[in-house]
């Protein structure tokens, strides 16, 4: 069996053609800068890498690229669609709607279109996924895997806002988090790297990429997270402001002229680091700018760190202690300096980073950046939601 998983991101879209019997990857890659210029394929087949630079002003454009690249004659893997035996797609939100994975149907479809307003910049864009696939494989079985399924085990009062309670029974506001596949695959890997039960541990996991979130995990289950409602709450994102006192976004929408559906919109697109440092919402082009002197580039930046400390220090309240931290995700796995300003001054707290170790090229190989006399494991464990969305579509099938 055959299962193409799609990970479409804001800015990014990854894939995987999983072989399921051995959980080979037969291929992958990745878009980036979707919507923002400089659009690039990389596509990973036979052991070699192909890369294309092409402008992709959409993920449906950026779908499109990699069909064709799987059955192209020289980069192709296989050579018809008819390969596919199933679609597995990523989906950030699912309220209450959906807790479990789930065969997309036409009316499955119909809810999505009803609750992509859950996550303004990553629903859209896995339906667009979704749709864009099956109008080139109309026949093919196609699974919704949810990032809020692995948040379902948070305690209600970890989980509610503090409203009206009837409103929260009445419309299920409260916290749903997000990324979830990605804290669930770390905390497991990070229990597997050191050779422990993962019921034995209390872990923070970072997933920090254009979208972040932090959460809390105890003996393998998720206690916190930082993301909300939607994935607009919790640290400063590529272009998310992240936590806001309301009032302020009520007296800017005033200031601004901004209805409140244009005032979310600002908080989605026009915030986080690319309003902070006015250079760019990607952390590449931050550091870039930040290493020539760029100041509001580099205030992003520790905006960033500091935000991130503050969560983990908060769930090691909530946990009551940590044995390990895991940084995962485009900018947890590839940005050292994001990870030193993170565990910078947490000594006390027996988190001390190996700034040599540290300083590392993403090989996506698990690496343990903490220092010998650390007491809290720091690991860098590169993501692989892909594979647990391919193992859910297989079991769903
Ligand atoms: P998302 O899936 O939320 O779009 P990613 O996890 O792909 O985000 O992370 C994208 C971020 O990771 C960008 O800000 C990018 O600058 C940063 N990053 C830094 N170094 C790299 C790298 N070598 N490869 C990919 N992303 C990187």
């Amino acid at each position: 069996m055959k299962i193409l998983v799609i990970n479409a991101g804001s800015s990014s879209l990854k894939y995987q053609l999983i072989h399921m019997e051995t959980e080979e990857v037969i291929a992958k890659g990745t878009c980036e800068r979707i919507g923002i210029d400089g659009g690039k394929l990389t596509h990973k087949a036979h052991g070699e890498t192909f890369v294309i630079e092409q402008e992709l002003p959409d993920h449906t454009a950026a779908i499109s690229l990699v069909l064709k690249e799987l059955v192209d004659a020289k980069a192709g893997v296989i050579h018809s669609m008819d390969e596919i035996d199933a679609v597995g797609h990523r989906v950030v939100a699912s309220g209450e709607a959906f807790t479990k994975t789930t065969l997309v149907t036409d009316e499955v479809m119909e809810t999505m279109e009803v609750i992509k307003e859950l996550a303004p910049l990553h629903n859209p864009a896995a339906i667009l996924g979704v749709n864009a696939c099956r109008a080139v494989m109309p026949d093919k079985k196609m699974a919704l895997v949810f990032d809020t399924s692995f948040h379902a085990t948070m305690p209600p009062y970890a989980y509610l806002y503090g409203i009206d309670y009837d409103d929260y029974k009445q419309y299920k506001v409260r916290k749903y988090g997000a990324h979830g596949t990605s804290h669930k695959f770390v905390s497991q890997a990070a229990a597997d790297y050191l050779k422990r039960d993962v019921k034995d541990l209390k872990i923070v996991t970072c997933h920090l990429g254009n979208g972040s979130s932090i959460s809390a995990v105890n003996g393998g289950k998720c206690v916190d997270t930082s993301m909300g409602f939607t994935p607009l709450a919790g640290v400063p994102m590529g272009t998310r402001s992240g936590d806001i006192d309301y009032a302020a976004v009520e007296f800017l929408c005033r200031k601004k002229g901004m209805s409140m559906a244009e005032g979310l919109t600002y908080l989605n697109k026009k915030c986080g680091m690319l309003g902070i440092s006015g250079v760019s919402s990607d952390f590449r082009d931050l550091c870039a700018a930040a290493e020539q002197g760029n100041e509001r580039a580099q205030l992003a930046l520790d905006m960033f760190a500091y935000s991130c400390k503050k969560y983990v220090g908060s769930y090691m309240a909530v946990l009551g202690g940590l044995d390990v931290l895991v940084f995962t995700a485009g900018v947890g796995e590839n940005t050292p300096t994001v990870r030193e300003g993170i565990c910078e001054g947490m000594e006390a707290f027996g988190i001390k980073l190996d700034k040599a170790k540290n300083n590392f090229k993403n090989d996506g190989s698990i690496r343990d950046l903490s220092a010998e006399d650390s007491r809290v494991k720091i690991l860098v464990i590169p993501t692989n939601e892909e594979l647990v969305i391919a193992r859910e579509t297989a079991a769903l099938l």
